[in-house]
């Protein structure tokens, strides 16, 4: 209103139809032209101040009103994280005094900006498996209690008083243990925010603190983390053992080592779960079966494959992830490595998006855009229908980190005979299996997460529930055990559907 009141004084002292470009301002100039000239170049100066300062004063105000977060988001989607989507941050283990976060002052300035952006719309919240299944993890809750513990104790930081303020940020400031071990990672939040927060990543760094500064986590993490240190595998199998899938499951993939080290077009990741869980060793084999039928020079890494980290990592051991991605990056780059084909979604982000922040640079690719390229080069081809009403679960690791949604079902387009129904949540607003983010080895109170999952595709009347990852095949096949309908449900990976029908 001021600007019209400014813009009308100073038209009211001009002539012209140019005047009539401002056709507000114009309007309201029209009464003004009665007053003496004296009086309406006091009313220009008048009204030109008063805009000036209203202006001046409601910039200054925004960050404490309501609509502070206008500010704050426009400056938090600028400085969004533009690196690999997905990545954690790696820590410096050598030089860090603190590793992760445990203090809301050990959060970046970037998350802390997160949490003044938070406009409380809630859509991170009706999208997180946790919170939909019961759980007390909200992320909008965790971003409102950490911007209030922020608010509380910055006056003591300003003071330089830190250590004045005694309430804990973890417990104490409204996040609590149970809060930061329910996140499953599987980045919904993140990818329907608004104001593009990062939940996850602020969650990792605190399980970081409680694993690395106080040891604290939960039982059967203290399990997890002293099979991969001891066995480089999450379950805790012997690691001389690990080649021992391929005779169970009577395939005989090239074991690459530096004497006999022939060209080869790709390195087959076997992954954890393919070389250890039983029904996983079946897709491994079945993605073998393929590359031989499609004539691809492919090799394994035997017993010098370690788990890639991610459960360490994701479950906060920044430590023993370094220390796994060290020992496979110096194996893959001894073999000359350079490109990579991995089944499991979380050895896929892990290898792609995380290995470069250690030097380990390999172009890696999921068996479902692998197959895909080899059925486009017809060195594969479905030569057999497969009659069955299907519907596919989409990996969290996939869809939201890797954006691979289109390959999947473009695979299973190329098969006859399969009638596609897609569940109600599917693509990147896939409902996540609950394994991500470590949860595979925690115990789950309450409703489980893959119960709803397998509720879900049941619930579309498919015959066949198909998968590519090992995490989402084990959640979603114990969830239709819940069900009690395994004898008329099937969990199939992508791979095992392909080797079926192709020749
Ligand atoms: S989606 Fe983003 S802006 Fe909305 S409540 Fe969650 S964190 Fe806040
Ligand atoms: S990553 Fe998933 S489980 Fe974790 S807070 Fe976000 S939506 Fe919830």
């Amino acid at each position: 209103m001021t600007g019209f009141l400014t813009e009308a004084s100073r038209l009211s002292m001009l002539s012209g139809f140019e005047n009539l470009w401002n056709p507000v301002g114009f309007a309201l100039s029209i009464p003004l032209h009665l007053l003496p000239e004296s009086w309406r170049l006091f009313l220009v100066h008048f009204f030109w101040r008063v805009h000036l300062y209203l202006v001046l004063f409601t910039l200054a105000s925004l960050p404490y009103g309501k609509f502070g977060h206008i500010p704050f988001g426009v400056a938090n989607i600028f400085f969004r994280n533009l690196g690999p989507k997905g990545a954690f941050r790696p820590v410096d283990i050598e030089n860090s005094e603190v590793y992760g976060v445990g203090q809301v002052e050990h959060f970046t300035w970037k998350q802390l900006l997160d949490l003044e952006a938070c406009v409380r719309c809630g859509r991170c919240q009706a999208r997180c498996p946790a919170y939909n299944t019961g759980k007390t993890l909200s992320p909008k809750k965790v971003i409102q209690d950490l911007r209030a513990h922020w608010v509380a104790k910055a006056p003591y930081l300003r003071k330089g008083q830190a250590e004045a303020f005694e309430e804990p940020m973890i417990e104490g400031g409204g996040v609590s243990h149970e809060d930061i071990w329910a996140c499953t990672t599987c980045r919904h939040c993140m990818e329907t925010c608004p104001m593009q927060i990062e939940h996850v990543d602020k969650i990792v760094d605190m399980r970081r603190y409680l694993v690395l500064m106080e040891g604290q986590m939960p039982q059967e993490l203290v399990t997890l983390n002293r099979n991969l240190e001891n066995n480089f595998n999450p379950w805790g199998v012997g690691w001389s053992a690990r080649n021992d899938w391929m005779t169970r499951r009577k395939v005989s993939p090239r074991i690459l080592t530096e004497e006999e080290n022939p060209e080869f077009e790709v390195l087959l990741w076997v992954g954890c779960a393919g070389a250890y869980d039983d029904r996983y060793q079946r897709v491994v084999a079945s993605v073998c079966k393929l590359l031989d039928r499609a004539g691809v020079s492919y090799g394994v890494l035997g017993t010098q494959e370690k788990c890639c980290g991610d459960p360490a990592r994701a479950s906060g051991n920044e430590y023993l992830y370094q220390t796994l991605v060290a020992e496979n990056i110096a194996a893959m780059d001894a073999l000359g490595v350079k490109k990579i084909l991995a089944t499991c979604p979380h050895c896929l982000k892990t290898l792609s998006k995380e290995y470069p922040q250690f030097g380990g640079n390999y172009e890696v690719v999921h068996h479902t855009q692998f197959l895909l390229e080899l059925l486009g080069q017809g060195r594969l081809k479905p030569v057999r229908p497969m009659p069955a009403k299907l519907t596919f679960h989409d990996s969290c690791y996939l869809s939201r980190y890797a954006d691979i949604v289109a390959e999947p079902r473009r695979l299973l387009g190329a098969v006859e005979g399969i009638e596609l129904a897609e569940m109600p949540r599917h693509g990147t607003e896939n409902f996540c299996c609950g394994a991500g983010g470590g949860r595979m080895w925690m115990e789950e109170e309450g409703t489980r997460i893959n119960n709803v999952r397998a509720e879900e595709a049941v619930a579309t009347g498919a015959g066949v529930i198909g998968a590519a990852c090992p995490f989402c095949l084990t959640m979603l096949s114990d969830g239709v055990k819940a069900q009690k309908k395994e004898e008329e449900v099937q969990v199939l990976d992508i791979a095992e559907i392909l080797d079926r029908v192709t020749a």
